[in-house]
Parts: structure tokens; C-alpha cells; sequence
């Protein structure tokens, strides 16, 4: 399958707040990820249509409600004379999914995960990016602020150095960057590149190479190590089999290219304790 070609289906879906059922639309059929296609340096594979990944979010016709698509009920219906989500913008989907996280007091870094795809989509569907990167940096920051959630704050915490060099804020950048840590399991090599880039005052959107691309998405299993490579990796980082296909199909975004497989937040109630 071409990395361009994309099948979107519509189902029928039921809200979790009002129990409304309605269709929706989710990829059906996505290019598995390799190696060869497109990722840059903020993590994020490179869709060809913002249409794609504006199926990560659906909006409720009826109450409004907007949340991950996996998060709604799949139902029987047929997807064909019922209600149908709201044909918005597809960057502003996020927008409303992050209005719902506020509402709701959902979890600091979904909303932060739907600011970034927000961006993104925004960009695969050319329109302008800046305030997207503005609210992304944002909603970013307060996340990684946020002290009740553990696993790859450090990887986060590169995301957000690197949209802060995209934005031009190449000071803050900078210290960004130098709070990236092992822990982050990225190349160094590319931590030193995008920090360097900022201190040109380069705010140029970059690819991961290849190689990059197979050390960050999918990093050899522990069995696949030499002796020497073994000392050097933690254990913890290497057993994590990364799935890195882009798929709503399998209804986990947090299992998809856009977020979970490349940023790897933590497993998490719905609500924020604070
Ligand atoms: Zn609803």
C-alpha cells in the first residue's frame, strides 16, 4: 500500500456523556510505518491529508462532547440514515477536544497530545500553524509541569524544546533541550542537532533520517543486542515493543504514530487528581 493511499470508513458510534448514536469516520486502512516514511524531528510521522488524522477526534452532533474517537462506543447501527458528527475543520476537531478536556478536567497530557496533533493536522492541511504551536508549547508545558504522571516526562520534555525552536523562542529552546536525559531514549546525536539549530536561530522544520527513524520507532529487543550494546541500554527501555503502526481502526490512539508509539505517555485515569 502507498504511504499515500488511505481508506476512511464510517461507523456508528454512541457518545459517552448523552448515549446519542451516531456516524463517525475512522482510517480504516493506513501504510504500516517504516523506516523510509517521512518523520520530523518533533516526532510526528508526516500525513499526507489532515484528514486522516482529524479522525483521531469525533464530535457528538447532540451534546457537543469531543474526545478520541476510541473513546466512543461502538454500535450496531448501521452508519447510514442516523445523525452524523459534525463536518468541522479538521485542525478545529482538536480545538473542541481540548475545549471538552477543560470542561471535564480529563488528563493534562491528553490535552497537550491533542494540541500537538492539532498542529500537525493544521500543517497537513496547509493552513496556518503559528497559534497551533503557541497552544501546543502551552498546554505542553503544563503537562510536563505536572507532577502526577511518570514515564517519558524527559521525552516530552524534548517535543516541547523542539516546538519552541519551530516557534522561534531559540533562548528557551536551548534550556529546553538541556533538560533532555537518557531517559528520553533518543539519539543524541539529534538532541545536539536541534540544539544547535536554535542557537543559528534555525527555526526550519527537519526530517529524522532514516536511521533515526528505525533507532526511535523501533529500537532492537533486548535478544537482538550484542554484549557490549546490552551494558549500555536499560533493560526497561528495550523490552517496550513499539507498535508503530497509525491505526484509529484498532480503536487506541494512544496505540497510534501520533502519539502512544512515539511519545509513550503513561497508562492513566481519565480524570487529572488535581
Ligand atoms: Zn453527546
Amino acid at each position: 500500500m502507498s504511504p499515500f493511499e488511505f481508506i476512511i470508513q464510517a461507523i456508528s458510534v454512541s457518545c459517552p456523556s448523552c448515549n446519542e448514536v451516531f456516524a463517525t469516520q475512522i482510517p480504516f486502512k493506513m501504510s504500516e510505518m517504516t523506516a523510509t516514511l517521512p518523520v520530523e524531528a518533533d516526532l510526528h510521522r508526516v500525513l499526507p491529508y489532515g484528514a486522516v488524522r482529524s479522525c483521531l477526534v469525533t464530535i457528538c452532533p447532540q451534546c457537543q462532547h469531543s474526545w478520541w474517537t476510541n473513546t466512543f462506543n461502538r454500535h450496531y447501527f448501521l452508519p447510514v440514515g442516523i445523525a452524523i458528527t459534525p463536518d468541522v475543520d479538521h485542525p478545529k476537531k482538536f480545538a473542541h477536544a481540548i475545549l471538552t478536556g477543560r470542561k471535564n478536567n480529563f488528563h493534562l497530557l491528553d490535552r497537550a497530545l491533542l494540541a500537538l496533533n492539532g498542529y500537525w493536522c493544521a500543517k497537513e492541511s496547509n493552513q496556518d500553524t503559528s497559534k497551533w504551536l503557541t497552544l501546543a508549547i502551552q498546554e505542553l508545558a503544563i503537562a510536563i509541569n505536572d507532577s502526577i504522571w511518570q514515564n517519558n516526562r524527559s521525552r516530552y520534555q524534548y517535543v516541547l524544546a523542539e516546538l519552541l525552536r519551530l516557534s522561534g523562542r531559540f533562548e528557551q529552546a536551548i534550556t529546553a533541550f538541556a533538560l533532555v536525559n537518557n531517559s528520553a531514549n533518543l539519539p543524541q546525536e539529534l538532541i545536539d542537532n536541534q540544539k544547535n539549530l536554535a542557537s543559528k536561530k534555525n527555526s526550519d522544520p527537519v526530517l529524522l533520517t532514516n536511521k533515526q527513524v528505525q533507532q526511535i520507532f523501533f529500537p532492537k529487543l533486548i535478544n537482538e543486542l550484542s554484549n557490549e550494546e546490552k551494558e549500555k541500554q536499560e533493560v526497561t527501555q528495550l523490552t517496550e515493543k513499539i507498535q508503530s503502526d497509525f491505526s484509529v481502526a484498532n480503536n487506541n490512539p494512544f496505540d497510534s504514530i501520533t502519539n502512544r508509539s512515539n511519545l509513550l505517555p503513561p497508562k492513566r485515569p481519565l480524570k487529572a487528581t488535581v
